[in-house]
């Protein structure tokens, strides 16, 4: 590979919070952050990690320990990610969005000895379902609102060293073929050596990146702050997800770098603040997770800033495959783009042995930055890997001539929905759980807008008004089932299995009548 721009400038380390101290020594007057209104340099953010490692010491939180955090984006977060990687903790996000049931699971998977979580957010109250995590989960042993003012009052002695880079840094939760979300843990050194990675092809000097993706996952996590910090840039955190306010905040942070799902640029381009601002400061335009609709990409185009997509996944960590400031608009919208030549990936058949070329084969990769392994989940870590090492992607492609990679399936039962992954066992399990069910079986079509959306056949006596509530009550909306059609009985295999493939062109016959 060429010489990328942040070759010789981002070093390698071996956790997160190193980058922190890296270039606080050698910027502490930079701009580190900037969270509603408030802003951090270098220099301040590192005295803050300082304070709040102290204080998670001070609790008796150890090198190994994970803490659950529930937060949006926003630099108290930050802060505490940071501190548990200096003191070589693990940090548990815990998306908002989600349920009561869905934080308990994760919660109870995890196994936290703390619990630090907003108090508010979008008119949600969280403070009866944070003393639920507390008073149901036997690991949690203190729980603190966020900001943790009062916590870090007991701040004090020195924090001894963090321990073995390979132990986790962190725990992301992604849904399982198998019914409840799987935790992916990663350890410090594959987070730091990822961040490196990507920090390296995005380096630009002066950078300021919005930061408003869940940090409950990789991309909040990694993508929008820890690369940007590992080039020594500026973060600009946005706490909701504002499609109105986000022009705006480009044009007043001066942004450079601007990454999103797909559907995210969409409902920004759709508002009339998009078509004032001025938004000559961003350099970068970024984005994974899901494929890029051609008209969103013109508009994006427009920018003149570089666009680039990357392909990855949670158990990946890392990027590993990208269309860079090169690609052509038919590359940027039906390719994930060329292999990172840092890194190893190959198209697998059946048999485990590359495929030849133009023939479809599953994205196999291996490098530094893949996950340690599902938490708690011995079985489901060595199926993930093959033999050899190799992460077993689950998504089907084929590599054009020039090396380009388009997705043209999935191994796996998971599909897409407004560039998160639902798997739709996880919403089977919740249906069944209705006790006028009998029998769910949940398939994907198309969709515009959200690229997929479920569709759920159900037998059993509930009204589809009924069991729509039931899966608002129990699952994130984005895994809510689009339509609910009740059948007398659902189509079989011969094995007995659901037949997904007669219900999934059943799902597409109707997907023209009114929705439920
Ligand atoms: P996640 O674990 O949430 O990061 O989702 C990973 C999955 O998203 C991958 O296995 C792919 O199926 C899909 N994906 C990731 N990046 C892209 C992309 N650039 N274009 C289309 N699909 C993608």
């Amino acid at each position: 590979m060429s010489e990328l721009p942040g070759d010789g400038i981002v070093p390698r380390l071996e956790r997160i919070a190193d980058y922190l101290t890296y270039w606080s020594e050698r910027q502490p007057d930079a701009l580190f952050d900037e969270s509603e209104g408030r802003l951090r340099t270098y220099r301040q953010a590192e005295a803050d990690v300082d304070t709040c490692a102290s204080a998670l010491h001070a609790a008796g939180v150890t090198r190994g320990d994970k803490v659950a955090v529930l937060s949006t984006p926003r630099a108290e977060f930050l802060t505490l990610f940071l501190a548990l990687s200096r003191i070589g903790a693990a940090y548990v996000g815990l998306n908002p969005a989600h349920t009561r049931d869905e934080l308990l699971h994760i919660a109870s998977d995890s196994g936290p000895v703390l619990l630090f979580g907003q108090k508010e957010h979008r008119g949600r109250d969280y403070t009866s379902d944070l003393a639920a995590l507390h008073r149901e989960v036997p690991s949690i042993r203190e729980s603190h609102p966020l900001p943790a003012g009062d916590f870090l009052t007991g701040a004090g002695g020195t924090v001894p060293s963090p321990g073995d880079p390979r132990e986790d840094a962190l725990v992301v939760y992604t849904s399982g073929t198998t019914g409840r979300p799987k935790g992916v843990a990663i350890s410090h050194r594959a987070f730091a050596e990822g961040c490196r990675l990507q920090a390296a092809r995005l380096y630009h000097p002066g950078s300021v990146t919005l930061a408003n993706l869940p940090v409950s996952h990789v991309g909040g996590v990694m993508d929008v702050v820890s690369v940007p910090l590992a080039m020594g840039g500026a973060i600009r955190f946005m706490d909701d997800f504002d499609p109105a306010a986000i022009p705006g905040v480009i044009e007043e942070s001066k942004i450079t770098l601007w990454g999103q799902i797909p559907l995210m640029f969409q409902y920004v381009l759709m508002t009339p603040q998009y078509a004032d601002a001025d938004l000559s400061s961003l350099k970068h335009i970024g984005w994974g997770g899901a494929p890029m609709p051609r008209e969103t990409l013109s508009a994006l185009r427009a920018t003149g800033a570089r666009l680039t997509s990357v392909y990855g996944l949670t158990e990946s960590c890392v990027a590993v495959a990208y269309n860079d400031e090169t690609a052509d608009d038919e590359s940027l919208t039906t390719t994930v783009g060329r292999p990172d030549t840092r890194l190893e990936l190959r198209l697998a058949g059946e048999d485990g042995e590359p495929v030849p070329p133009g023939t479809p084969g599953e994205i196999q990769v291996r490098n530094a930055c893949l996950m340690t392994g599902y938490l708690g989940l011995p079985e489901e870590t060595a199926a993930a890997f093959t033999e050899d090492g190799f992460l077993r992607t689950g998504d089907l492609a084929v590599a054009r001539p020039d090396g380009a990679l388009t997705l043209i399936g999935r191994l796996k039962e998971m599909y897409k929905s407004g560039g998160y992954n639902v798997y739709p066992r996880e919403i089977e399990l919740v249906l069944e759980r209705h006790p006028s069910v009998s029998a769910a079986a949940v398939v994907s079509v198309p969709d515009e807008v959200y690229t997929e959306v479920g569709v759920a056949f159900v037998v059993g006596t509930a009204t589809a008004e009924e069991l729509d509530a039931h899966c608002r009550e129990h699952l994130a909306s984005y895994k809510v089932p689009k339509r609910i059609e009740l059948l007398p009985g659902l189509p079989l295999l011969p094995a007995g299995k659901a037949d997904k493939a007669a219900l999934r062109e059943a799902a597409l016959k109707c997907s023209a009548a009114p929705s439920t």
